[in-house]
This record gives structure tokens, C-alpha cells and sequence, in this order.
């Protein structure tokens, strides 16, 4: 008889499994929390059920971990995990310490949320993979669960990111069951959706879905025209031009003490220029919104560079004069390739997708 993976199903369908095997109703609550809140990997650790029940359990279910195959650690402390998936398929999340100097016991953690990518933005690693597969809800809380196993005691992961490998928005559905898991209180993870944020390259019709699961919304902007953004984000740009996606980032229902994330990658000689930067200003007058600058981070064989740090500051100075905060995120891993962008593999086999240009007619 196949088994069951406890993991793959929703707390509806643990409740379903309860109810169909005549075991009291609590039971759904406490194998939940063992599953998100102790993470274990064997029905034998529920000690809180009876033995029979837990025989029972064994015999007929598993519980799947991720637990990674290869960790990577940077000079800068950050550490990239590559976990390997039941089909064989890989993906990566990137642990990030002390992410600001103001909140010096952060631990950030970045997740993926499919195999490649949907989408194919010319500066990305990802992008070039190509989409193999969506990761499962199971998939994406199972590098929290893994990543979290493997810390020291008394070290607990307090924030992450959905800005790993993927476009969260193109596999919403698993994105939010996994939310739902891992922001439950009762029995789940039980982190505050305040403290979680989901990055899109803009997928505009779906940011209501953000909004519905409650958690912090980042736009990946990286560029100020339709032009530009043609050529930097040709897939999405063309399903949802750039004036599309800033009418829905303003209606946007940001709740209070709250406000977006603009995302800006600075490639050199593309778009870091003072126009550029006034242009970005001009885009986000007067919305609830902070702006992160990310100097581009080279892999071997993109086409783009990375700007120099003067015009780094200069693009940030311009931003900050016209009143909007903007920080210059502070690329981690580097060294690992476990900065943005520089999640997926290297393969000689993979094509290099060419880069559109300026003057393309295409
Ligand atoms: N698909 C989502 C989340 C993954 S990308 C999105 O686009 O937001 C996470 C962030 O990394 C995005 O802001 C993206 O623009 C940025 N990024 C991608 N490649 C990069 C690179 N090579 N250097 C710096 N940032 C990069």
C-alpha cells in the first residue's frame, strides 16, 4: 500500500484523515503541531498520541523532509542550502544574518518558490533555466522546516523572503497554502505575515492575492519605461505593462505602518542614470513605499555589469533628495552565488539566452 506524505496535505485534509480513521478531532491539532511547530520527521516522536494511533499512523503515512544536500557559507556568514526535491529536481534558499544593523538578531531566511522561472528577465539566473516545475506548498515550507532544524538552539528564523528561485505570483495557489502554514498560530510556524514578504516581478491581476494572504508586498521594478522594461523584463513587461502595474500598486490596500518595496536593480549603463533616477521618483510620488537598490550581481557569462559605487550613491542620493527612503541592499554570498539573482544552475548545457538591444526592431 502506498503511503501517504503527511506533509502534502492541507490541515482540511489532515482533519479528513482524522475524522475518516474515528480518531477524537484533536488529533488534527496535535500532529499538525508536530509536523510545523517541532518538525519532526517520524509519527514515532508524536508522543502525545496513543501507541496505537501512532501505529496506525506509521503504517499507513511518511512524513517528506528536504534536508539539504550541500550548504554553502559565504565569507560574510550568509549560507546557501541546495536541497534536492523527490523527482531529483534542486532548488536553493539563501539564510541571511542580521540583515539591518537596527535589528541585529534577525535571521532572514529566502525561499524559492518554483524549479527556474516562469518569467525571463535578461539580468537573472534564474531566468535562464526556464520554468522545470511550481514547487508544492510542502516544497516551499519544507526549506523553512529544513533550515530551521539545522540552527543552533535557541536561534529562531524570524523573517523571510519569497525572492529565491521563481516568480511567487505564478504559482499562487501553492504560495498561499504555504503562507497559510507557515503564519498559523494554533498549530503552524505561527510567523507574523508582517514579517514575511513576497517579491513579484509584477504580476499585476494577482497582487490582490498578496493582499488576501496579509504579508508584505516588493515589486521588482527595474525599470522606469516600457522600453526599458521590454528589454530588461520582456515577459512580464508584455503582459502587464509598466503603467498597468503601477495603477495597481497604488490600489494596492496597504494596511496601516505599513508600505511597499520597490525593488530597483542598478545595471550599469542601462538604467542607473540620474534621468533614470528621476524618472523612478517621478513613478512613485506620493505612495506609502520605500525603494532597494540592488547593484547588479555578476555570474559568468551575463551581459550586464555592475554599476560603480559613485553612481550607486549618486542614483540613491537623487531618490532620497526627492524624499523617499531608498537603501542600497548590501549584496550577501556573493562569493557562494547566493546573492539575488545568482540562484540556479550553472549548466554548460543550458544556452545563454541572447540580451535584446537597445535597438532591436524585434
Ligand atoms: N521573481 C521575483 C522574485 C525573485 S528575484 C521577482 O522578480 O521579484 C528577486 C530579486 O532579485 C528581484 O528584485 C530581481 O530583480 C533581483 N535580481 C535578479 N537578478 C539579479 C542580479 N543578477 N543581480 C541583482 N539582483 C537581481
Amino acid at each position: 500500500m502506498s503511503t501517504t506524505d503527511l506533509m502534502t496535505l492541507s490541515a482540511g485534509e489532515t482533519a479528513d484523515l482524522v475524522r475518516d480513521k474515528g480518531w477524537p478531532r484533536f488529533h488534527t491539532h496535535q500532529i499538525l503541531r508536530w509536523l510545523y511547530q517541532h518538525r519532526v520527521t517520524d509519527v514515532e516522536a508524536m508522543t502525545d498520541l496513543s501507541k496505537a494511533v501512532r501505529m496506525q499512523l506509521s503504517a499507513e503515512t511518511r512524513i517528506s523532509a528536504l534536508p539539504p544536500v550541500e550548504t554553502l557559507t559565504s565569507e560574510d556568514g550568509t549560507q546557501k542550502f541546495i536541497f534536492h526535491l523527490e523527482d531529483g529536481k534542486a532548488v536553493e534558499s539563501v539564510l541571511i544574518p542580521n540583515t539591518s544593523s537596527r535589528e541585529n538578531d534577525r535571521l532572514t531566511l529566502c525561499l524559492s518558490t518554483q524549479v527556474g522561472c516562469t518569467l525571463d528577465c535578461a539580468f537573472c539566473l534564474t531566468g535562464r533555466m526556464g520554468l522545470l516545475r511550481n514547487l508544492k506548498a510542502h516544497e516551499i515550507v519544507g526549506q523553512v522546516l529544513a533550515v530551521q532544524r539545522g540552527l543552533a538552539p535557541g536561534l529562531r528564523l524570524t523573517n523571510l523572503v519569497l525572492m529565491g528561485m521563481g516568480e511567487p505570483l505564478a504559482n499562487a495557489d501553492a504560495v498561499e497554502e504555504a503562507v497559510r502554514r507557515l503564519t498559523n498560530q494554533p498549530w503552524g510556524v505561527g510567523l507574523s505575515p508582517r514579517r514575511i514578504t513576497l517579491s513579484t516581478a509584477g504580476l499585476t491581476s494577482r497582487l490582490t492575492r498578496v493582499a488576501k494572504m496579509g504579508v508584505n508586498l516588493a515589486v521588482s521594478l527595474n525599470a522606469t519605461t516600457n522600453e526599458q522594461r521590454d528589454r530588461l523584463m520582456p515577459a512580464v513587461n508584455k503582459a502587464y505593462p509598466l503603467q498597468a502595474l503601477m495603477k495597481a500598486c497604488r490600489a494596492f490596500p496597504l494596511k496601516p505602518h505599513r508600505r511597499m518595496t520597490f525593488e530597483y536593480v542598478l545595471l550599469r549603463d542601462e538604467n542607473d542614470s540620474a534621468q533614470d533616477a528621476a524618472r523612478l521618483v517621478k513613478l512613485i510620488r506620493g505612495m506609502r513605499c520605500k525603494i532597494n537598490l540592488i547593484p547588479f550581481n555578476e555570474f559568468p557569462g551575463s551581459p550586464f555589469r555592475r554599476p560603480a559605487d559613485e553612481t550607486v550613491l549618486r542614483f540613491q542620493a537623487i531618490v532620497t533628495k526627492n524624499g523617499v527612503d531608498a537603501y542600497i541592499r548590501k549584496s550577501k554570498g556573493r562569493d557562494i552565488l547566493g546573492a539575488c539573482g545568482q540562484l540556479g544552475t550553472l549548466s554548460e548545457s543550458l544556452p545563454l539566452i541572447p540580451v535584446p538591444q537597445r535597438c532591436s526592431t524585434a
